[in-house]
């Protein structure tokens, strides 16, 4: 971007020469900024480098993953206990997982006496997923083990909401 080295500030009203600012963004970014010399006030910006994201590359699992679904009461905990027990008895490297995983969310939500903002109530049940697949979930299907898992709460919850 090629600007008039001279430009009106838009506070200030002043014609000003912009000074120069090297600022990272929130991403990453390296943009120069042109600040009014006397009151400071952004006037514009030319980026200097693209915004970087860190690498996500996926590592191949060679794990199993089991997962039981389905309404209330039609036996998801029961069959994945069953199928947990009889994959240990049988020798293999598994683990049972539920949602919610982190003891604290739990509580919360069970001993909650007033009604969560939806959207509050879905980013906890993200971050207690999130934390759940890479403590826990991740390690085991790379080393190439199994994991049982028990219907997700979320769509319980949204059974109970719809209830109401
Ligand atoms: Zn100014």
């Amino acid at each position: 971007m090629t600007m008039e080295k001279n430009q009106i500030c838009p506070k200030c009203a002043k014609l000003v020469v912009p000074r120069e600012v090297i600022a990272t963004t929130l991403f990453g970014e390296k943009v120069k900024e042109y600040r009014c010399p006397y009151c400071n006030t952004f006037i514009y910006s030319e980026k200097l480098s693209e915004m970087r994201l860190p690498q996500r590359v996926p590592e191949k699992a060679k794990g199993f993953y089991i997962a039981f679904e389905g309404i209330d009461g039609c036996g998801k905990t029961y069959h994945s206990q069953k199928v947990f027990e009889k994959l240990k008895q049988e020798g293999y490297d598994v683990i049972l997982v539920k949602e919610p995983y982190i003891d604290a969310v739990k509580d919360f939500i069970h001993r909650s006496q007033e009604e969560i903002d939806a959207d509050a109530e879905a980013y906890i049940f993200a971050a207690d997923r999130i934390i759940l697949q890479k403590n826990i979930v991740l390690p085991v299907l790379q080393r190439g083990g199994l994991v049982v898992k028990t219907l997700n709460f979320i769509l319980l919850l949204s059974f109970f909401r719809e209830a109401k």
